[in-house]
């Protein structure tokens, strides 16, 4: 990162900052450009691996390229602040962001997806109480994103 001073590398950190995040953007593998597909996510640390989770329809572009190609780039941010100036050149924007790479699989196993989409759910609530019914349980595509890199820049200015 040519910015050194805006990276962050501690986890707990980063983590942090993707729990603030509410769209994590999927960059996947098409022939000529890649396709970037805005989604809601959950997101678990489990001895320093970090895993992506995401709900889908059963079909569609996303769910085809996925099914091509696993590999996956990904993308969130937050905490957005527009700095004014009185030049253009003094514009600016805080933010914090997460950027990184993965591989992508299917959860097929009923009990890791519905905990998988309880972690989703824990990413936009608080309630407890809420419940899946079976049925959207089975219908629903549940995708997991093994995360092998990962960088967080973070800019307050
Ligand atoms: C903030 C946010 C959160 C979302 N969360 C989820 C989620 O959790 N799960 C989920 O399945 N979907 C979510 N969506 C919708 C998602 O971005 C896709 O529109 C949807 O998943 C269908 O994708 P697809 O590849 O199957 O598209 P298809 O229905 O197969 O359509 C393919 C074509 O439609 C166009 N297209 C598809 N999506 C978009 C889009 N978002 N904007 C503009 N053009 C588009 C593209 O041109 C693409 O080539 C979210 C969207 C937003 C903005």
């Amino acid at each position: 990162m040519r910015r050194s001073d805006r990276e962050i590398t501690d986890l707990k950190e980063i983590m942090d900052v993707m729990q603030k995040c509410d769209t994590c953007r999927l960059g996947l593998q098409d022939e000529k450009v890649p396709y970037i597909v805005p989604l809601n996510f959950g997101v678990r640390e489990e001895n320093g691996r970090i895993t992506l989770f995401f709900h889908s329809a059963p079909e569609g572009k996303k769910i085809r390229l996925m099914e091509q190609n696993g590999a996956a780039g990904f993308e969130m941010d937050t905490a957005h602040e527009l700095i004014e100036s009185d030049t253009a050149c003094g514009y600016g924007m805080n933010y914090k962001c997460v950027l990184g790479v993965g591989t992508l699989s299917f959860i097929e196993d009923y009990e890791e997806k519905k905990e998988a989409l309880s972690i989703l759910m824990k990413q936009y609530t608080t309630n407890r109480d809420l419940t899946f019914s079976e049925n959207m349980i089975k219908a629903v595509k549940v995708i997991r994103l093994e995360v092998e890199e990962i960088s967080c820049k973070c800019c307050n200015r």
